[in-house]
C-alpha cells in the first residue's frame, strides 16, 4: 500500500512524488491489486518483478505486464509521471481545463493533452446503477451551437437551417443531498425522457419536473409535482434549483474552458461534470484516488475517440 505519511495534498507535491517511476508504479499497483499483482492475461497471481522495466512477468502464462496494461493508460508513450498529474489535474477541477492549459502544464503537445483528457474521461465515466431517490429533480437543457466560438466556415455549416439541429438535448436529474446523473438524449419527446426516469429514479420518489408535457404521466409511478413558477409560493419545495445550479455549472466550465466542444463527445463533457459534482465533498486527494481506482477495464484508442472504430 502506498506510504500514508506522504502522500501528496496539492498538484506540486503530487508532480514530485510521483516524477520517480518507482514510486508511481507502486502507487498505481496497490491501488489497482490491493491483494497484490494479478495477471491481465490469465489472472495468475504468481509472478517476479523486473525491477529495472518495471514489468511483473507472470509464472504461469509467462507472459510479461506492467501496471498500465488493461488501463486507459495502455499503449500510451507517456509516463506515469505525465499520467498521474494529468489525472489530478482534471479530476480537481470544477470547470473544467482545457488541453491546451493542460498541454502547457504537463509539457505534452496539445493532441497528446487531448488524448488524455478524453481517457481520464473515460475512467470518470458513472459506473453505478443504483437509482436515485427521496426527492428528485428532473430537468432538461440544450447544449451547443455556440456561434461565436466557431471558425467562419464551421459557422456557415451549422448556422444554416432551424439552429436547433446542432443543440444537443441533455436529461439530468438530482438527488437532493445526494448524486447527479446527466447524459446526452436524442430528443425530449416524453417516451424518451420517461423510459431515463423510470431508469434512474425508484418508484414513490418525489419527482419535480417543470411543465414541459413529455412529463406528464410520471405520475402514474411518482409524486409527480410539476413546478409552476406562477405559484411558487404554495409549496416551497417543489423546484428544480438543484438541476439548474448543476447546468449553470456545466455551461460556465463548457463556454469557458472548452472552445468548441463537439456534440459527439459532449457526453465525455458530461461525465467529467458529474464525476466532479458527485465527489464534492472529498479533498482533492480522494478524488485523485477515486479516478485512478477507476482506470483498469477501461481502453479508448485513437480510432474509438475520433469515430472511425
Ligand atoms: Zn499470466
Amino acid at each position: 500500500m502506498p506510504d500514508t505519511a506522504r502522500l501528496p495534498n496539492n498538484l506540486v507535491d503530487a508532480i514530485r512524488h510521483f516524477s520517480d517511476p518507482d514510486v508511481a508504479t507502486g502507487f498505481v499497483a496497490a491501488l489497482r491489486w490491493p491483494d497484490g499483482p494479478v495477471c491481465p492475461r490469465c489472472e495468475g497471481t504468481d509472478h517476479s518483478y523486473l525491477t529495472t522495466r518495471r514489468v511483473w512477468k507472470c509464472k504461469a502464462c509467462k507472459k510479461q505486464f506492467s501496471v498500465k496494461v488493461g488501463t486507459i493508460f495502455e499503449d500510451s508513450p507517456l509516463g506515469l509521471d505525465k499520467w498521474l498529474p494529468a489525472v489530478w489535474l482534471i479530476a480537481n477541477s470544477k470547470n473544467g481545463i482545457s488541453s491546451h492549459e493542460l498541454g502547457r502544464a504537463l509539457g505534452v503537445t496539445q493532441k497528446s493533452a487531448w488524448f488524455m483528457l478524453h481517457r481520464i474521461r473515460l475512467a470518470m465515466q458513472t459506473r453505478t446503477f443504483e437509482q436515485l431517490g427521496g426527492e428528485v429533480e428532473v430537468d432538461e437543457t440544450f447544449i451547443g451551437g455556440k456561434a461565436r466560438n466557431m471558425s467562419a466556415r464551421a459557422r456557415r455549416r451549422k448556422i444554416s437551417g432551424t439552429g436547433a439541429k446542432d443543440k444537443s438535448a441533455v436529461l439530468g436529474m438530482i438527488e437532493r443531498g445526494g448524486e447527479v446523473r446527466a447524459e446526452v438524449v436524442p430528443n425530449v419527446r416524453r417516451g424518451t425522457l420517461q423510459s431515463r426516469v423510470r431508469e434512474s429514479v425508484e418508484p414513490g420518489s418525489a419527482v419535480y419536473t417543470d411543465a414541459l408535457r413529455s412529463y406528464s404521466g410520471l405520475d402514474t409511478d411518482y409524486a409527480h409535482k410539476v413546478v409552476d413558477h406562477a405559484e411558487r409560493y404554495v409549496d416551497g419545495r417543489v423546484h428544480t434549483n438543484y438541476m439548474e445550479n448543476f447546468w449553470a455549472q456545466l455551461k460556465r466550465g463548457l463556454n469557458g474552458t472548452y472552445i468548441s466542444v463537439q456534440p459527439f463527445h459532449l457526453f465525455r463533457y458530461l461525465d467529467e461534470r458529474v464525476f466532479t459534482f458527485n465527489l464534492r465533498e472529498r479533498d482533492d486527494y480522494g478524488r485523485f484516488t477515486a479516478v485512478l481506482g477507476a482506470v483498469a477495464g477501461r481502453r479508448l484508442t485513437h480510432p474509438q475517440l475520433t469515430g472511425r472504430a
